[in-house]
């Protein structure tokens, strides 16, 4: 077994130099599964966290722009993305 720790900082840099927005995310220290969870319950969950996000707007940009196809992305699952882009 490996004891070594990870220095979260470092393997999320990348994603901060592209989207800074990103430190702010209400979800940064949420579970994953909670945001590409299957269930409305999951759903409802991540909903809930992205309802206090102060970067909403930012991120559902970036979901839309990359046409991130999975998961909930501020504030919409992947099925309101996938209405909000047929309606562009
Ligand atoms: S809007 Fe939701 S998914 Fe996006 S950063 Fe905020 S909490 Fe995370």
């Amino acid at each position: 077994m490996n004891n070594e720790t990870i220095d979260l900082r470092v393997l999320a840099a990348p994603i901060l130099a592209e989207r800074p927005w990103a430190a702010f995310a209400a979800c940064r220290d949420a579970e994953a599964d909670i945001f590409f969870g299957t269930n409305r319950d999951s759903e409802g969950a991540a909903l809930r966290i992205c309802s206090i996000c102060t970067v909403c707007d930012e991120c559902l940009d970036h979901a839309l722009q990359t046409r991130e196809r999975f998961g909930v992305w501020g504030g919409a699952t992947e099925k309101q993305r996938k209405r909000m882009l047929s309606n562009w």
